[in-house]
């Protein structure tokens, strides 16, 4: 079964770059087809093939011979991964199961457009939030309770450092991110993705800085942290809250 959902990850991936590509052009991500970001050449069925079009050419174009954006391949290889672990480990059932590999494929077009472009898509976001509401249902009194706390920390904290910093460093889309992630999460296990978000990004930021790739002052995209916080804190959260807090 795995590999089935391997192939389809590819396939999402694939999508995923296209959105990548055209959401922040605000161009229809289905209209029009796929043409070479380098010569502008329209791109045939055989170079759309996700991951095999990629290795047979040898990450260049056919047609003009430069590079393909890297990026494209990671993406279908990770989507392709993460779904096929998803289908392995997560024993969700059918149904949950292609929820929370929506939940991937949103979430890694937010984490790579924001990385590229510091550009948070509204729409990216909004279908984040129905598939996290879609994931809770029922829902139960205890987990709206749960979720809605959760969304009011995250994005309380997240709004707080926007409003303190005066939008510096935080950007509007981090508190929809971080309402989503908080929605998703629950308190307590929002704390924790939130923390980790908080670490691995001033790692990340702390190495560019001592290999002098950025300044002080220079912004930094946190969106990819809180959504890379979010899937830790939500395959790990509890397990992590229970080692910090025993009697939690
Ligand atoms: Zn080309």
């Amino acid at each position: 079964m795995w590999v089935i959902f391997f192939i389809f990850g590819a396939i999402f991936g694939s999508a995923a770059n296209a959105l990548v590509d055209r959401l922040p052009k605000g161009k229809s991500w289905a209209a029009g087809r796929s043409v070479c970001d380098k010569c502008g050449q329209e791109l045939g069925v055989a170079d759309l093939i996700p991951l095999l079009s990629y290795l047979t050419l040898g990450g260049k174009c056919r047609y003009c011979h430069k590079k393909i954006n890297t990026r494209n391949f990671l993406m279908e290889l990770f989507m392709a991964a993460g779904f096929a672990a998803i289908s392995y480990f997560s024993g969700l059932g059918i149904m949950g199961e292609a929820v929370v590999m929506g939940i991937l494929w949103v979430t890694m077009i937010i984490f790579v457009m924001d990385a590229e472009t510091m550009l948070v898509s509204d729409w990216m976001v909004v279908i984040w939030a129905v598939l996290v509401t879609v994931l809770n249902l029922p829902l139960t009194p205890s987990l709206v309770k749960e979720g809605g706390l959760g969304l009011l920390v995250a994005a309380g904290l997240i709004g707080g450092i926007w409003a303190v910093t005066r939008g510096k460093a935080m950007g509007a889309g981090d508190i929809e991110i971080a309402a989503v992630m908080g929605w998703w999460l629950g308190w307590p296990k929002v704390a924790v993705g939130l923390w980790l978000a908080f670490v691995l990004g001033g790692i990340y930021g702390a190495a560019l800085l001592i290999q002098g790739r950025k300044k002080l002052k220079s912004r930094m995209a946190f969106g990819p942290w809180l959504v890379a916080g979010s899937w830790i804190g939500w395959i790990w959260g509890a397990q992590i809250v229970k080692l910090l807090i025993p009697n939690f």
